[in-house]
């Protein structure tokens, strides 16, 4: 049986991923925390399709952050439905991106994100 990598970790993001500038900038965003130490990407279609060993893994969080791209939500409907609360949400819409079905952003757009993270886990 396959094991999985995806160890428990104090922060857990969680984005949407979705097909849009929005949804992958989302990802990436929680790329870039990740590869700077803030908290650990996990599989949000993993909590989705409730696999045990990813279920299991996110009881082990002290803060599940989710980054959805739209108001649609879709991240956070995932984590709640899979009975997790979220302790922080960011939405990139919400920072004057607009959703475009294209996968292009700038830098400076994903900084606006990592730092909306950054500063609510801040608080
Ligand atoms: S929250 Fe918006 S961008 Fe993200 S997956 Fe859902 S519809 Fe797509």
């Amino acid at each position: 049986m396959a094991k999985c990598t995806c160890e428990p970790a104090e922060i857990m993001l969680f984005p949407c991923a979705g097909g849009s500038n929005v949804g992958q900038l989302a990802n990436q965003a929680a790329v870039k925390l990740d590869q700077e130490g803030t908290g650990k990407l996990f599989c949000l279609a993993g909590l989705g399709g409730h696999v045990q060993s990813i279920v299991e893994s996110t009881k082990g969080a002290k803060r599940i952050v989710v980054i959805d791209g739209c108001p649609i939500g879709c991240a956070k409907a995932t984590v709640e439905h899979a009975g997790f609360p979220v302790t922080d949400y960011v939405m990139v819409t919400k920072l004057d991106i607009r959703k475009k079905h294209e996968f292009t952003w700038t830098d400076e757009e994903l900084d606006r994100v990592v730092q909306a993270v950054k500063e609510s886990l801040e608080s």
